[in-house]
């Protein structure tokens, strides 16, 4: 599943740096996570690292990208291919 950031975000700017997948970034008025990218750390970490640092938990699950950890491991596998 790919995260999603939600309004109750503080622009606090932890998230940002500390993501594998370069996933956030601002947007209009908050931090947002391009689904495109967001393997849930699957592939670099147990656990998402954005999740685990920010202090208000304004990252939940996107309910519209609702994904296996085998459609976020081959998504973590096309990243890499990218970046290769
Ligand atoms: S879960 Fe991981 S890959 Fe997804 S946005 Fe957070 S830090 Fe980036
Ligand atoms: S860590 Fe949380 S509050 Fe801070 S910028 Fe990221 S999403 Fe927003």
């Amino acid at each position: 599943m790919a995260l999603m950031i939600t309004d109750e975000c503080i622009n606090c700017d932890v998230c940002e740096p500390e993501c594998p997948n370069d996933a956030i970034s601002m947007g209009d008025e908050f931090y947002q996570i391009d689904t495109n990218k967001c393997t849930e750390c699957v592939g670099h970490f147990d656990e998402p690292q954005c999740v685990q640092l920010c202090p208000v938990a304004c990252i939940p699950i996107h309910p519209q990208h609702v994904e296996s950890r085998e459609m976020l491991m081959a998504k973590f596998n096309r990243l890499q291919a990218l970046k290769a």
